[in-house]
């Protein structure tokens, strides 16, 4: 059975290689010109550690561990008011976004095949399969088709309709991008937050690069999202008076090759497939990075997508269900999570008791009381 994937980040290499342990053939098509290095921190937590370990990559995931002890919370002085312990930020195990994408790369691209620098462009389905064109390749036709290409998927806008039925906005910008360990931390950051607006600077690759982020409050904003200049003039002109390390991180913002600026947002949608395609991770759940939940719900839904494909023997209908049926109560409780975050985000200066109390029951809040995984068994 031939599956289409649109999307390399976590959810479409997670799912080619469970979908090959399955015994289905994927194709990953993906937008970037080769699989995307670097970018910030992502953390895992919970199931999402088996879901690792059940393809043998947890070893090696922990290997690439940033090891990042608590940050300080530091006031418009310059001074370190409060502590924060790494166990809030960081999961049970952080790990930079592009280290993640390139493992499971690296574990998949032997047998299975992707297409780099190209995208969907239509999508059409009938009783046969997706029939699809791309931007550069020749069209064809898979039997299933798999958006998982994120909070903007095309995927999503060619099958189900356009983003702005879906994307719910939650009134916070943040811009990162990678910069020099100026200020010499080392596995640590510093953290600054004044109302409605929010900077940080961690270490990143053993203390010998740093990244940085830039958040602030604010209704949905029109902008071109291609645009990047018109990004860094919004995030210099939101900033521009403000005090601490600002400036510095505004120079550095405005020749960063890697500046990434979105909003945090969720996707909510009532169904996540229609037909014979199906969304997965961001691209149909997204819980925003509030929520620091996305990239292990990516994996989770890679899992489960890939299993009840094979528990219903490639029948789509009754897969797709199952998939919703297992999904959909955990991806309540991380929207939940992210929603909370958001609201939380601009919190002026917690204090140290505060945060001590959040840090002593983060462990037990970050293995979700919905998800159990179940068991697929592999094709032999
Ligand atoms: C600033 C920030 C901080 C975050 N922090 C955390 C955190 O601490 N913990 C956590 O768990 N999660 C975090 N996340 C969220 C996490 O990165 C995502 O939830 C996760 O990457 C989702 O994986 P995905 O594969 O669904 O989407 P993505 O990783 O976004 O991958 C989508 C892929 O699709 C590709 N693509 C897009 N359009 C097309 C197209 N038309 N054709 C082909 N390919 C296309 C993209 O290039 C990309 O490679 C954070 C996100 C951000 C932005």
């Amino acid at each position: 059975m031939n599956i289409l994937v649109s999307g390399a980040g976590v959810a479409g290499p997670a799912l080619a290689y469970w979908l090959r342990r399955h015994g289905f053939t994927p194709t990953v098509v993906e937008r970037a010109e080769q699989v995307r290095e670097g970018g910030y921190a992502v953390d895992f937590r919970g199931e999402a550690l088996d879901v690792l370990d059940r393809m043998g990559l947890l070893e090696e995931i922990r290997a690439l561990d940033t090891e990042m002890g608590d940050a300080a919370l530091m006031g418009a002085d310059g001074q370190q008011y409060a502590t924060l312990p790494a166990v809030i930020f960081a999961g049970d195990l952080e790990v930079l976004k592009g280290d993640v994408t390139r493992l499971l790369y690296e574990a998949t691209r032997d047998d299975v095949e992707y297409v780099f620098g190209d995208s969907i462009a239509t999508l059409e389905q009938d009783d046969t399969g997706v029939h699809v064109t791309f931007e550069r390749g020749e069209p064809r036709t898979f039997e299933l088709a798999v958006g998982a290409d994120g909070l903007h998927s095309r995927t999503r806008a060619l099958a189900f309709g356009p983003e702005e039925q879906f994307v719910r906005h939650l009134g916070i910008y943040t811009a990162i991008f990678s910069l020099d360990n100026y200020l010499g931390l080392r596995n640590t950051g510093h953290l600054y937050s004044v109302p409605g607006r929010a900077a940080n600077i961690f270490s990143a690759r053993n203390n010998t690069e740093a990244r940085a982020a830039l958040h602030f409050a604010s209704e949905p904003l029109e902008y071109d999202w291609r645009d990047v200049e018109e990004h860094r003039r919004i995030v210099a002109e939101r900033f521009a008076d403000e005090g601490w390390q600002v400036p510095r991180l505004l120079r550095e913002a405005a020749k960063a090759s890697d500046f990434h600026f979105d909003a945090n947002a969720q996707v909510k949608m009532d169904r996540w497939s229609t037909g014979r395609v199906v969304l997965l991770g961001d691209a149909g759940y997204c819980a925003a990075p509030t929520s620091g939940r996305g990239t292990s719900q990516a994996l989770i839904g890679a899992y489960v997508l890939a299993g009840e494909l094979a528990a219903a023997g490639g029948e789509h209908t009754a897969a797709f269900e199952a998939y919703e049926r297992e999904m959909r109560g955990y991806v309540t409780e991380h929207q939940q999570a992210g929603r909370e975050g958001a609201e939380r985000f601009f919190m002026g200066t917690p204090t140290q008791e505060m945060l001590d109390m959040i840090a002593a029951n983060a462990p037990e809040v970050s293995r979700t009381q919905v998800a159990r995984l179940k068991t697929y068994r592999p094709a032999a």
